[in-house]
């Protein structure tokens, strides 16, 4: 039965071993809403808004806070 001439350094035993190992980037979908990378069929973290509706309501910054209720009043008027 065939067998290594030599015992592999640790080193190439850890080549071997790290070369299957890498991880993928999660995968990242655009909110519609703000543009922010989101995970895909998720509410988005940064807005709270899924499928162009508010879902979950957060604390925002002043400035936005205008243009979310501008949207809520949009949103309101086509129901
Ligand atoms: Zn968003």
């Amino acid at each position: 039965m065939p067998n290594p001439k030599r015992k592999h350094t640790p080193h190439r035993r850890d080549c071997r071993r790290s070369a299957n190992s890498k991880l993928d980037a999660p995968n990242a979908s655009k909110c519609s809403n703000c543009g922010a990378a989101k995970m895909p069929h998720r509410v988005c973290p940064e807005c709270g808004f899924y499928d162009g509706k508010l879902i979950v309501a957060k604390k925002v910054k002043k400035v936005q806070e205008d243009h979310l209720s501008k949207r809520l009043r949009n949103n309101d008027n086509r129901a």
